[in-house]
């Protein structure tokens, strides 16, 4: 190698290095400088609204169990959460994770192995399983007796999957979002509603008119999910969510959305 190249390897060295060292001290002003946020001094939740209670929209905030639990990773980090709501396919399938739509996914949802081959999860922090939304009264109370009637399903999501494995001889019809999937239901345009068990009895509550006919035992976990390979940031909400177990504020969020005791 000659002495000049050699020398502009140095010099090319160097400025690396300066440029580096630039960076870090930016960003140390703004909290979560080690974890490569989207936007400096905040940290961006994509989820897919409503989702009640784990996420929907109050006046001008958005606020739910799952918006709780990642404020305390906010607050941990010193940034502030920012909700960024779009389509739960872009979310499920870890697209808008990849194209640094938002930092993280906290959307009620449920960690699958297929799921996993396109995003991170955290440690689970919520038990779920399927459920099945009735009008009152309705003579559905399973799978077999909604034969030859109408299951309204939400694309893209366990409910779609729990379905079409077992509900032989129903007509499914898909809705974009939960609540085009409710209404459907209590307009008739169908006969039952598959859906996450928290968000069907939330629903039964605001409208008596609806009953939860039966659950699934699908035993289903919701994980907050990260970038893949994001471990900085999948081990900080770790960390969080194992310490807001420790220390009780888990179970003081829990109780402030759901109406009985978190299972130990
Ligand atoms: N838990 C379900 C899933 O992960 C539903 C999630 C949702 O609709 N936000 O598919």
């Amino acid at each position: 190698m000659s002495t000049r190249s050699a020398s502009h390897l140095i010099t090319t060295a160097a400025a690396l290095a300066v440029l580096v060292g630039c960076t870090s001290t930016k960003s140390s002003d703004t909290g979560g400088s080690t974890l490569d946020l989207v936007e400096p001094g905040k940290l961006k939740t994509c989820t897919h609204l409503p989702y009640e209670p784990f996420q929907s929209r109050k006046g001008n905030t958005v606020v739910g169990f799952d918006v709780d639990l990642v404020d305390l990773v906010a607050k941990d980090l010193k940034v502030k959460q920012e909700i960024v709501d779009t389509p739960f396919e872009g979310i499920q399938t870890g697209e808008d994770l990849n194209t640094r739509k938002c930092d993280l996914a906290a959307a009620g949802m449920t960690i699958t192995p297929v799921r996993e081959e396109n995003l991170d999860f955290t440690d689970p922090y919520f038990d779920a399983t399927q459920a099945l939304l009735v009008k009152k009264g309705a003579p559905y109370h399973s799978m077999a007796d909604l034969k030859g009637k109408k299951l309204g399903i939400q694309q893209g999501t366990t409910g779609e999957t729990y379905a079409k494995k077992h509900a032989t001889g129903v007509t499914t019809v898909e809705f974009e979002d939960v609540t085009l999937l409710l209404t459907a239901l209590k307009t008739g345009q169908v006969d039952a509603a598959i859906n996450d068990n928290g968000v069907l009895f939330e629903y039964v509550k605001k409208n008596p008119d609806t009953a939860v006919a039966t659950e699934f035992q699908t035993g289903e976990r919701y994980g907050i999910g990260v970038r893949t390979g994001n471990d900085k940031l999948r081990k900080e909400i770790n960390k969080v969510l194992k310490k807001s177990r420790a220390d009780g504020t888990y179970d003081r969020i829990y109780k402030k959305w759901f109406p009985t005791a978190p299972k130990k």
